[in-house]
C-alpha cells in the first residue's frame, strides 16, 4: 500500500508564495496551510512533525513526501469516505422520515371518513378500523420503500 505512488498533491508546499527560495523543513509535514494576513491570506508549511512518508507523483517524477497525521492523504481519504457514508445514512434516514410524515398527512381524510362511519353508527366499527389500519400500514411501507430506494 505504501509502495504505491499517490497522485500529485496540490497541497504540497513546493514554492514560496511570492517568489524567493523556499527551503522546506524536512522534519515537518510538507503541506501548505493558509493563515490570515490582514484582509487576505498567505501560506506556510505545516508545523507538525512528519508521521508518515508517502511516495507522491511530483512535477519531476515520484518524490518521497513527509506528512503529519492530519494531512496524510490516505488518512484524509479514509476520513472523507467515513463522513460521506455518515451523510448517506443520515440522508436515507431523513428521506424515510419525510415519506412517513407525508404519508400520515395524506391519510388524514381516510381516518376522518372511518371515524365518521363509526360515529354514524356503523354495524362493525372494528372491521372499519382494521381496514383503515391495514391500508395505512401497507401504503406506509410502500412509501418508505420508495424513499429508501
Ligand atoms: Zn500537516
Amino acid at each position: 500500500m505504501s509502495d504505491d505512488v499517490l497522485p500529485n498533491d496540490n497541497k504540497i508546499m513546493r514554492h514560496a508564495r511570492w517568489g524567493g527560495v523556499f527551503r522546506p523543513n524536512m522534519e515537518c509535514c510538507r503541506v501548505g496551510v493558509s493563515f490570515k494576513v490582514g484582509r487576505g491570506h498567505d501560506y506556510r508549511q505545516c508545523s507538525k512533525p512528519v508521521k508518515v512518508t508517502r511516495l507522491v507523483d511530483g512535477p519531476s517524477g515520484p518524490e518521497l513526501i513527509g506528512y503529519c497525521g492530519t494531512h496524510d492523504p490516505l488518512a484524509r481519504k479514509k476520513r472523507e469516505s467515513a463522513r460521506a457514508d455518515q451523510w448517506r445514512a443520515e440522508n436515507a434516514e431523513r428521506q424515510k422520515r419525510y415519506a412517513r410524515e407525508a404519508h400520515i398527512q395524506r391519510s388524514q381524510p381516510a381516518y376522518r371518513q372511518a371515524l365518521q362511519k363509526i360515529a354514524d353508527g356503523a354495524d362493525d366499527p372494528r372491521r372499519i378500523a382494521r381496514e383503515v389500519l391495514e391500508e395505512f400500514d401497507a401504503l406506509l411501507s410502500a412509501a418508505i420503500g420508495k424513499a429508501a430506494a
